[in-house]
């Protein structure tokens, strides 16, 4: 019988009060009232055209990310997963996670979120530091300590998320490792820990920046990341770190190469069908093509050649082992399509090879790139 991969729900709100500099998503700055309501009946028409390519499997985490989701009332985020739940059968411990911007945590809002049934927090602070603030176009007022320390400890959410970010234009090691810190001290179950990323199309790309070299940016990772672990934090990601049970069970499935039906402006999706074939769907960016009911943008079969690479692409950011039997079963492909690369990769120490996993060596961790080549196909 054929097992397809777990399946996710990705859904994109678009709009955001103010455009950051160093950020490249699709998104859109608002000035006016936002049409929830409209921009939610097409949602669920989008997710409506999306089901055929299911196989009516079960969601297992939904992940309500933007642009700024907190910008829409509770009330519209309330009548959003209902109607989902009306046209998809969604796991009762399914994971459901809303992105929050720091301005909009207000005790309410907050309280409804869990009210109805979100389970997981993700908020955006970036950085607590004023002048840094200053630097990402975020003000001061955008990071209210007592108030995210008094909701998220009334509050109990199953598992909140700070995002922060570091590598930041005349970052100090001690001023990054203060952002670390003072996350700490908040308590939170998760922490995303990312390096600022000059991306082409964005205001910071067009200017000269004071970012740490690449020496002191090397010392930040090191210190952060052993301030992280010794508090209790443990690295599953890259970039993310969190207490024993509390890893992101949506990202970890894209991560792990799972499925995910992907609705709203520019969103993307993965979906495995029976016959093995794995479909892509793209999403139309504009906000006025998405309400006048033009969804999909591009859809296309991932070719067999192109699979290895993405699979190992996802799966190698994981600290955990791969498990050798998932390579067959998410992609569809024998183990012998890949063998003389996954020996290349071993012959180069890049990878070891057990009976059942794939582990990427020191050297395949600091050299991700070089690995990733190897499955890339000519
Ligand atoms: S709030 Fe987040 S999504 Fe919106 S522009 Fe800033 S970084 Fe991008």
């Amino acid at each position: 019988m054929i097992t397809l991969p777990p399946l996710s729900l990705y859904i994109h709100i678009p709009w955001c009060f103010k455009k950051c500099p160093y950020c490249d998503f699709n998104t859109y700055v608002t000035k006016n009232k936002i049409p929830e309501k409209e921009y939610i009946r097409h949602l669920i028409l989008d997710l409506k055209k999306d089901i055929n390519l299911t196989s009516n499997r079960i969601i297992n985490s939904i992940f309500i990310g933007g642009g700024t989701p907190s910008l829409f009332h509770y009330e519209s985020i309330n009548m959003l997963l209902k109607e989902i739940k009306k046209c998809v059968y969604v796991s009762p411990s399914a994971e459901i996670t809303i992105e929050t911007n720091p301005k909009d945590i207000e005790y309410k809002k907050i309280l409804k979120y869990k009210e109805i049934g979100i389970t997981r927090l993700s908020i955006g602070i970036q950085t607590f530091n004023e002048k840094k603030l200053h630097i990402l176009s975020r003000d001061k007022e955008y990071i209210d300590i007592p108030n995210i320390k008094t909701i998220i400890h009334d509050i109990k959410f199953k598992n909140v998320n700070f995002d922060i970010m570091y590598g930041l234009p005349s970052q100090s090691l001690k001023n990054a490792l203060s952002d670390l810190k003072t996350a700490i001290s908040l308590n939170p179950h998760h922490i995303s820990w990312y390096q600022l990323t000059i991306e082409p199309n964005t205001i910071f790309y067009s200017k000269k920046l004071n970012l740490p070299n690449s020496e002191n940016m090397w010392k930040i990772w090191k210190e952060g990341r052993k301030l992280l672990t010794q508090s209790g934090y443990q690295q599953y990601e890259i970039s993310s770190y969190a207490k024993k049970g509390y890893y992101c069970k949506h990202n970890i499935n894209y991560w792990k190469y799972g499925d995910y039906v992907g609705i709203g402006c520019g969103a993307h999706g993965k979906l495995t069908q029976k016959n093995g074939s794995l479909i892509r769907v793209i999403k139309n960016k504009g906000v006025f093509d998405f309400i006048n009911g033009k969804y999909i943008n591009k859809i296309y079969k991932v070719k067999d050649q192109d699979k290895p690479f993405e699979y190992f692409m996802n799966t190698l950011r994981l600290f955990q082992p791969t498990y050798r039997k998932n390579f067959v079963k998410y992609t569809f492909l024998k183990e012998k399509y890949i063998k003389k690369n996954i020996e290349s990769a071993i012959s180069q120490n890049y990878l070891q090879e057990t009976l059942l996993t794939w582990k990427t060596t020191k050297k395949g961790k600091l050299f991700l790139n070089n690995l990733l080549e190897i499955f890339l196909h000519d």
